[in-house]
């Protein structure tokens, strides 16, 4: 039986990675998603163990020090990391599953997994960006000039992905998605 695809999607905050996930949801049931672990607080509405599990810095730690978790980074003063078992589980399983993490994590699954497949969510412009995330108002004005800055490098690194997707559109961004998996099953290396 194949392993099931690794799929990474990056792309800087308030690209509209959780609304391409959500689409991409009821248009790939097939696809498994990873929850993440962070320190960050909920959000109005997100729920611990379906959005992410919420965790304290000392257990977050712990977490890191048992190697419990495949990647991790520290992003606007919070861990954010990917627990490691359930990624491995679900690929030997045969099933795939798609991980939404900022670059810097990206990176470093590309060293564990390079045969992973590693697609950048792309915004139309930085202007369009910045009025996205200005316009979800969770924000204080500290935290998205600190996001802003640190998509500006994420920009950078795109030199690392496979694919680049602009996300001008939710359905067309989705479609393309669901290309380069259909694409990825097909390559020869996987027969
Ligand atoms: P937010 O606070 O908006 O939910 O997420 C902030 C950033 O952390 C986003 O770019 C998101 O993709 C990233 N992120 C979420 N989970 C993980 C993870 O497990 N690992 C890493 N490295 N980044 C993550």
């Amino acid at each position: 039986m194949n392993k099931g695809l690794l799929i990474v999607l990056s792309g800087p905050s308030g690209v509209g990675k959780g609304t391409v996930c959500s689409v991409l949801r009821h248009k790939m049931p097939e696809l498994v998603y990873s929850v993440s672990a962070t320190t960050r607080s909920p959000r109005l509405g997100e729920t611990d163990g379906i959005n992410y599990f919420f965790k304290t810095r000392e257990q977050f730690q712990e977490l890191i020090s048992r190697g419990a978790m495949l990647e991790y980074a520290e992003y606007v003063n919070n861990y954010y990391g990917t627990p490691r078992d359930f990624v491995e589980h679900t690929i030997n399983s045969g099933k795939d599953i798609i991980l939404e993490i900022e670059v810097q994590g990206a990176l470093k699954v590309k060293e564990t997994f390079p045969q992973g497949v590693f697609i950048f969510l792309m915004p139309p412009s930085l202007e369009v960006l910045k009025q996205r995330i200005t316009g979800r108002g969770t924000e204080s004005q500290e935290i998205i000039d600190s996001r802003m800055s640190i998509a500006a490098e994420e920009i950078n690194l795109i030199r690392y992905y496979d694919y680049a997707v602009v996300n001008d559109e939710i359905e067309a961004a989705c479609h393309r998605i669901q290309s380069i998996v259909t694409a990825e099953h097909c390559r020869k290396e996987r027969y």
